[in-house]
């Protein structure tokens, strides 16, 4: 890891700015778009007056949660920061990839073009027959 930052730090700058102002800057963004999550939540368990997870709460968390794996990796390089972040993709990761295999198995009904969960046997919205998915 040191040949990268190296190659990329000259004089103390980084892409022409100073190095700490910089990796703090990635690491407040990181911060921000992490928290941003709980906010996007609260919000949209709030409005359905159910406990919801939307899509973008796991877009935020991996995003916020590699920005702040590059700040411990490449500035803070303390181990405790570095292990909180080091397997936090994993999860989110899998609950996208879950996310959208799920959407993807979704059927559009021929009658009215509703999108019917998968494996519906008939449309919630007209009642029509669905034909079965073969895989
Ligand atoms: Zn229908």
């Amino acid at each position: 890891m040191e040949w990268l930052t190296n190659m990329l730090r000259h004089d103390g700058k980084i892409f022409g700015v100073d190095w700490i102002v910089f990796w703090t800057a990635i690491g407040w963004l990181g911060n921000s778009v992490f928290f941003s999550r709980f906010v996007v939540q609260w919000y949209a368990t709030e409005k359905r007056k159910q406990v919801v997870i939307p899509v973008l709460f796991w877009w935020l968390s991996l995003t916020g949660s590699l920005l702040l794996l590059l700040y411990a990796l490449f500035y803070d390089k303390h181990h405790v920061i570095i292990f909180a972040y080091l397997f936090t993709w994993i999860p989110y990761t899998r609950n996208l990839i879950i996310h959208y295999r799920h959407k993807k198995a979704h059927t559009d009904c021929p009658s009215c073009g509703r999108n019917c969960p998968p494996q519906s046997n008939f449309c919630s919205n007209c009642g029509a027959r669905l034909s079965p998915v073969t895989s």
